[in-house]
């Protein structure tokens, strides 16, 4: 099969007709209509075979986590998913493996709305992008920079379970088909994470700053503390942990993988205090809980974790977190 029948088998026949798709797959780009009063977020995010997921990962599974992890962009932006293109790097062209990512990629790209309107296909080893496209009101939109001193650091979901889907791939006696139904759900949390858009557009008018937990929470609230220049204060014992967690490990590891395991792609955000009572009125009829999980304080206070009130150390807002994992946490 060559590229273009590729291209036509397998990606064209994703695209939807909508009105704004103005030209789709099968020319020199593609052309769609940003609406007026709205402003464009892009974002492009690339996993590649051996660094980001391990070979022999099945296909749909890949297709899952590259729309998860880059439509988590666009939530964290508090933006409306629009349009997407994919950039394909393939060894060879496999056509179970082609049929069974396209029909994931596909089914992804329905339930978060997006559309794929174009992107590239060339030989080589696996590697796979995606350029996602959203809206947001013109000059509006949720950024990093805004946190202030005062402002509480919130949490969509439950933390850590990403991390515990890669501990149950890793070990060696794994098989998948012996798991109970709690190491399942944690591997689901590891091959499709779950964009936290509608939070995002909810949160859109409380929220001072956000950024989705893609690196562990600590790493990734550092991000925020740097653009917003404040520190802030994290409660461990506040951290929201699933069932399917604590059924896993012990209460310190999961507190441990909670704060520093990636990949979770839940939304961290900051509110100031004096939203947070109307913010909670919003979220009564939400699906994804929220968490408060510290607070922000000023610049020279820099990152600290607290457990029940104690100090455990604190860290400057550059610092790699890693130091906060792994039982010092008496
Ligand atoms: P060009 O050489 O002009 O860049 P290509 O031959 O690479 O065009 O692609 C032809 C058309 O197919 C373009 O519209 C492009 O966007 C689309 N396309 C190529 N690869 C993919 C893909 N993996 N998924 C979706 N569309 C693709
Ligand atoms: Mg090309």
């Amino acid at each position: 099969m060559d590229e273009f029948a590729l291209i036509r088998h397998y990606f064209s026949r994703l695209t939807d007709d909508d009105a704004s798709i103005v030209v789709g797959i099968g020319d020199d780009c593609a052309q769609v209509r940003v609406p007026s009063g709205m402003d464009l977020v892009l974002s492009i995010d690339t996993l590649v075979e051996g660094t980001h997921f391990l070979p022999g990962t099945e296909p749909a599974h890949i297709a899952s986590r590259l729309m998860g992890a880059a439509v988590s962009d666009l939530a964290a932006m508090g933006a409306q998913p629009a349009w997407f293109t994919l950039a394909l790097t393939l060894p060879r062209a496999d056509e179970a493996w082609l049929a069974a990512f396209s029909e994931q990629l596909g089914r992804c790209a329905r339930q978060f709305g997006i559309r794929l309107v174009g992107g590239d296909t060339t030989r080589g080893p696996l590697t796979l992008s995606v350029q996602v496209q959203g809206l947001v009101p013109a000059g509006r939109g949720l950024h990093r920079r805004g946190a202030r001193e005062g402002d509480l650091v919130c949490v969509t979901g439950t933390l850590g379970d990403s991390r515990a889907g890669l501990d149950i791939q890793l070990r060696p006696d794994a098989q998948p088909d012996r798991l109970p139904a709690s190491s399942l759900a944690l591997l689901q949390r590891f091959f499709a994470p779950e964009p936290r858009l509608a939070t995002g557009l909810l949160i859109a008018d409380y929220a001072s700053s956000c950024i989705d937990i893609s690196d562990g929470l600590l790493a990734d609230l550092g991000h925020i503390l740097k653009a917003s220049q404040v520190g802030a204060r994290i409660e461990r014992q506040q951290l929201p942990l699933s069932g399917a967690l604590r059924t896993y490990t012990d209460i310190q590891q999961a507190r441990d993988w909670a704060l520093c395991g990636g990949e979770d792609f839940e939304l961290c955000f900051t509110v100031p205090a004096a939203r947070w009572d109307a913010l909670c009125v919003k979220l009564q009829s939400h699906e994804v809980p929220v968490s408060c999980v510290g607070e922000i304080l000023p610049a020279s206070d820099g990152l600290c974790l607290e457990d029940g009130g104690v100090k455990l150390s604190s860290g400057t807002v550059d610092a790699g977190y890693n130091h906060f994992a792994q039982g010092n946490s008496a």
